[in-house]
């Protein structure tokens, strides 16, 4: 799912998350008045690209859980991907371009209902122009999805999967996938949705770390290495495809347990260092990072333990 998927709604902001969280820790003799930072037990691609990005991003998100505004760009990519999830509730032969566009509003009404706070997006705009001009172009990305692929061939294994697993080090994965297909001979293609436009070819390992995350998730949970990944930009109308071998997966295991040791040295010393790049005209908390003039919160954080594991709501930048 793209960080709109995962991260708005979950692409806001992955549905389960990397957990991190601030506690009070406790003897038989009773609570002691030393706060110690927890270090987080899972971790997403979301957030794993956090922390590549800008640790301080990571600690902001993961750790203080700093609140979020919703992006339209974001929360498009959540309209987008409903869409592309509900149009296979709909028999083979329903599912056309024009079928998957009138879904928008109804999916737009789901979204308000589910998460209020999009409304802020639209308050300044009380003749509704700028929502109108904002659900054509959910529209037009969900049209584009049919120059790439055909519905109507297709019958999802699943959609908008949840995964996890551990690592043998502990190390617990998870994310979700916008769709799995499984060919009759028992191949696995993994696919997600992108709403934004395809990364010039220097960038497109970056891309694929998302889908080597998810593929080293299927192959410690099935112990089947997909054949395929697949990521569709509906911005550009480009389709991106990789077949990992074993090695590829192993390497990516390999990075993902020397970020966790980063994430936790982090944690425990509390050096959450900004690592400032263009990205940062993307972030929302400039008010607190101190390559902006801001001061971050206290940390470790006050007792916040036992806090539901809701993520961060938001996505940086276009998905
Ligand atoms: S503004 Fe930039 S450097 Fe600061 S936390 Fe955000 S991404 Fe990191």
């Amino acid at each position: 799912m793209d960080s709109s998927s995962e991260d708005a709604a979950t692409q806001a902001g992955e549905a389960p998350t990397d957990a991190g969280a601030a506690t009070v820790t406790s003897s038989a003799a009773g609570p002691v008045d030393e706060r110690v930072a927890i270090a987080p037990t899972s971790l997403s691609p979301s957030r794993a690209s956090d922390f590549m990005q800008c640790p301080l991003l990571y600690r902001f998100r993961v750790i203080d859980r700093l609140p979020e505004k919703p992006s339209e760009a974001a929360t498009r990519g959540t309209l987008v991907h409903a869409v592309l999830e509900r149009l296979f509730d709909a028999p083979a032969a329903e599912r056309t371009a024009p079928q998957a566009r009138a879904l928008v509003p109804g999916q737009w009404d789901r979204l308000r209902e589910s998460r209020p706070e999009v409304t802020e997006l639209f308050t300044d705009d009380p003749d509704g122009e700028r929502l109108a001009r904002w659900l054509g172009e959910a529209e037009q990305l969900v049209e584009r999805w049919f120059t790439l692929e055909d519905p109507s061939r297709l019958e999802p294994a699943e959609r908008e999967l949840f995964v996890e697993a551990e690592l043998e080090s502990g190390l617990r994965l998870r994310g979700i996938i916008d769709r799995v297909d499984v060919a009759p001979t028992g191949e696995v293609r993994i696919v997600d949705y992108k709403t934004g436009k395809a990364p010039r070819p220097e960038y497109a390992e970056g891309a694929l770390f998302q889908m080597k995350f998810y593929a080293l998730v299927v192959w410690r949970l099935k112990r089947v290495v997909p054949r395929r990944l697949q990521l569709v930009y509906l911005g550009s109308g480009d389709v991106l495809t990789y077949d990992p071998v074993p090695a590829d997966l192993e390497r990516v295991e390999r990075k993902l347990l020397a970020l966790w040791e980063a994430i936790k040295r982090a944690t425990e010393s509390g050096e959450w260092r900004p690592r400032p790049t263009k990205l940062c005209g993307w972030c929302d908390h400039q008010a607190h990072c101190p390559e902006f003039g801001g001061t971050p919160p206290p940390y470790p954080l006050p007792v916040r333990a036992a806090e539901s594991d809701a993520g961060p709501q938001g996505r940086m930048g276009p998905d």
